[in-house]
């Protein structure tokens, strides 16, 4: 029979929702908790509520911030970066994969998802509503779709792109060198500073 405490088996239930935790690390994790100072616990117990009271979408690009504006945006705000260009990306951890190339002066916008039937993502669901009403209210002159090149990552550029193209909007698609199903966030920095400088109009 399964000796294991209780508590241990709560604290590792939690650990197995990460996504790549199964059960049999999520109970080495609980173990290894047991070895950490009260303090240290503590802390993690903190650091787990602050992260929920604290992150908000940003108003602006929706990307997730403790701020009342994200960093990126504030450049904006204040002229470092140039508010008439969007990258539209997927996650917020896809705007660091784009900013690492350092060629990227622009803003983003994060959809949080993309469109897919299958698994019943409608445009609904993620934030278009959002980047539509920033395209309407602001002088945009570019969307760069820079969503991974997957089915439903250029299903969800196209559907955009088949919004604000007759709107009058330049919107582009990185040109991907990457393998098919291939991921923003894995792509190294020349990959995707060449994917972004010869990107195709869409
Ligand atoms: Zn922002």
């Amino acid at each position: 029979m399964d000796n294991t405490a209780l508590p241990l088996i709560k604290l590792s239930e939690y650990f197995a929702k990460y996504p790549g935790i199964g059960l049999k690390t999520a109970k080495r994790l609980a173990y290894q908790t047991l070895s950490f100072d009260i303090d240290e616990v503590e802390m993690f117990a903190k650091a787990l509520i602050e992260v929920k009271e604290t992150i908000h979408f940003c108003p602006v690009c929706q990307t997730f911030t403790d701020l009342d504006l994200c960093k990126i945006c504030t450049d904006a705000e204040i002229g470092k970066r140039n508010k008439q260009q969007i990258c539209v990306v997927e996650t917020p951890k896809d705007i660091n994969a784009v900013e690492r190339t350092a060629e990227y002066k622009g803003v983003y916008h994060v959809l949080h998802g993309l469109i897919s039937p299958l698994e019943k993502i409608t445009p609904e669901k993620i934030k278009i509503k959002e980047l539509l009403t920033r395209v309407r209210d602001n002088d945009i002159i570019e969307v760069i779709m820079a969503t991974n090149p997957t089915i439903e990552g250029d299903a969800t550029a196209l559907y955009i792109a088949k919004i604000l193209k007759p709107i009058g909007l330049k919107v582009t698609r990185l040109a991907f060198g990457l393998p098919i199903g291939g991921i923003l966030e894995q792509a190294d920095e020349v990959t995707l500073f060449k994917a972004l400088e010869n990107r195709n109009e869409l």
